[in-house]
């Protein structure tokens, strides 16, 4: 008998005794279906149960938590999108592979999940979003957007497999359909004999939330439900972001309505309006109150996002029936995430950054029936540097040395945490005032309290001389604690008001303890450092006294030109 004809009979023989797993290891494993969106709120996902869950936004993803679990504290570790993916390749904290902010750089050698999944016989692929500064080299395939990439008629760059050459091509078509349709197209023409790995990584519902004209008519005659938080802050916020007498609240953190000096949604509303074809109402806009502008920049924005998040959910809709045309639906694990939440007008804000919970929380939903049961939930503090470890783990890998998460295996399978699983997650956000005005900031999370602190300093001093823009403005420090509990809203900042001494003495020993086990230890950043050092005991007393020297940086950040302009002129000098 030949060898290639024994071997066949052996493999069949296998096949019939165990059903329809064959004895060859690769193929034991499962298929990895890592879904992740852009910027998607989990108050935007039915399966969340938050505001928006009533308008059945989400109904394919809450299909995949209905048939497997949902992690319910599942928080990202810097909430931007380049330092979230790079945690998630690297499994590392942004201070450990160094892209704390935009525009970082993760080298092929350090794309530690996709090479070891390869290493463990997986095709591997990666097609949509990837907003780093190094391309997917790790990866068999390839087939990203350029930068943040167009909602419309997009382009891509392409690699067809490690020894080919890229190619950037523009496609005709709308940005979520394009990335599944590429999808496909890869999972066709894979060599089934292996396990897949594929990215699924959609721009939406990233701005500028340009939705289909398909998703037109969505939401169209419906009131959104508003935030308590639009309206009335309470006791949101600290010093530090709100000044000693509100006087920051014009300069810090982009707004719905005209709160901002300068970066607010209007100019989305504007956009829609004139869509709608409805142009003496973008001319008689500045005749209207702030509440009014308001209410009505509000509505535009969460009607453009969930019409931007339907077009996420129904081409996962057409992956997960691809799958089980194919015969690998339940052969695969699905995860479903987003590199960070965003904020939906809560407290008046738009974008993401701050370690609020909006902005703060991933979705995070896993699907494998063959080991996790349908319907389940943890609360488990899990963060986006666990999401590799886990990962590896069902593809047989050991978690690498270098990586600094865990996996989480045994709590989807089991909903138990293992005895030393953490108790708090760190968190840490370093762009300070760039884009979206949100000053510099570090805390912990657990499962009922939250600690943040604000330095309020740009993690490169600005050179003398160099002309100032407000990232170079020292904000002012200040703490903040929720209970999380009991204030999920987070409406009532308690750092400093009495009965709270002893929960912040306690939270403030962990955070120091979780930054020096983490390696955050502030030695390159001097000036930071004494920030930390000088102001970690303050009080409030301390902290109002501190202040004085608010209203004169309010000035200076007042003094600046309007963010468009500052961009012109940056241009101008290159
Ligand atoms: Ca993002």
């Amino acid at each position: 008998m030949e060898r290639r004809q024994f071997l066949k009979i052996v493999s069949l023989a296998s096949v019939s005794m165990l059903g329809n797993v064959p004895l060859i290891a690769a193929e034991k494993r499962p298929n990895i279906l890592f879904i992740m969106s852009d910027d998607h709120s989990s108050e935007a996902i039915g399966a969340y149960g938050g505001r928006l869950a009533k308008l059945n936004p989400t109904p394919t993803i809450d299909k995949l938590a209905a048939e497997g679990i949902i992690c319910r504290n599942t928080f990202c570790t810097n909430s931007i999108c380049s330092p979230s993916r790079a945690s998630i390749l690297t499994g590392q904290y942004s201070h450990t592979n160094g892209v704390t902010s935009l525009g970082g750089r993760v080298a092929e050698k350090d794309q530690t999940l996709p090479l070891n999944l390869r290493q463990a016989g997986y095709q591997t692929a990666v097609v949509g979003k990837w907003h780093l500064n190094t391309q997917p080299l790790s990866f068999d395939f390839y087939k990203v957007l350029k930068g943040q990439g167009n909602y419309d008629n997009p382009t891509f760059f392409e690699r067809e497999s490690p020894r080919a050459k890229e190619v950037k091509s523009q496609e005709t078509g709308y940005c979520s359909d394009l990335i599944y349709e590429n999808s496909v197209k890869w999972l066709e023409q894979r060599d089934k004999r292996k396990p897949f790995a594929l990215f699924y990584h959609f721009k939406a519902p990233h701005g500028p939330w340009k939705y289909h004209d398909r998703y037109a008519s969505l939401y169209r005659d419906l009131d959104m439900p508003e935030p308590e938080s639009l309206w009335d802050n309470k006791e949101h916020g600290s010093l530090a972001t709100r000044g000693h007498n509100d006087e920051l609240i014009t300069q810090i953190g982009s707004s719905v309505g005209r709160r901002h000096r300068s970066r607010t949604q209007i100019r989305y509303l504007k956009k829609e309006l004139a869509r709608q074809g409805k142009k003496s109402l973008v001319d008689n806009l500045d005749n209207l109150s702030d509440d009014e502008i308001k209410g009505m920049s509000y509505q535009a924005y969460v009607k453009g996002y969930l019409r931007c998040v339907r077009g996420v959910d129904d081409n996962i809709r057409k992956m997960l029936e691809f799958l089980k045309a194919e015969g690998q639906l339940d052969n695969t694990i699905i995860v479903y995430t987003s590199d960070q939440g965003m904020f939906l007008g809560e407290h008046d804000f738009i974008d993401k950054r701050w370690m609020y919970e909006e902005s703060l929380r991933m979705p995070f939903i896993v699907r494998y029936p063959r080991a996790i049961k349908a319907g389940t939930a943890t609360d488990a503090l899990i963060n986006n540097t666990d999401f590799a470890p886990m990962l590896l783990d069902y593809a047989g890998v050991k978690t690498p040395g270098s990586m600094q998460g865990t996996s989480f295996r045994p709590i989807l399978e089991t909903r138990k945490e293992p005895d030393d699983w953490r108790t708090a997650t760190y968190y840490r956000y370093w762009l300070h005032m760039a884009h979206h005005y949100n000053p510099a900031h570090f805390g912990i999370r657990t499962k009922e309290w939250k600690l943040i602190f604000f330095y309020g300093q740009p993690e490169k001093v600005p050179k003398e001389g160099k002309k100032k823009s407000p990232k170079s403005i020292f904000t002012p420090p200040g703490w903040e604690l929720y209970n999380m509990q009991d204030d999920f809203q987070e409406m009532n900042n308690l750092y400093g008001k009495p009965g709270y001494a002893k929960i912040t003495k306690q939270l403030k020993r962990e955070l120091k303890e979780l930054r020096e086990e983490l390696g955050d230890s502030d030695d390159d950043f001097p000036h930071i450092k004494v920030v930390v050092e000088r102001h970690w005991d303050d009080d409030l007393k301390e902290s109002l006294k501190i202040s004085n020297h608010l209203s004169e940086n309010a000035d200076e950040l007042n003094s600046f030109e309007k963010p468009e302009k500052l961009k012109k002129s940056k241009k101008s000098k290159k």
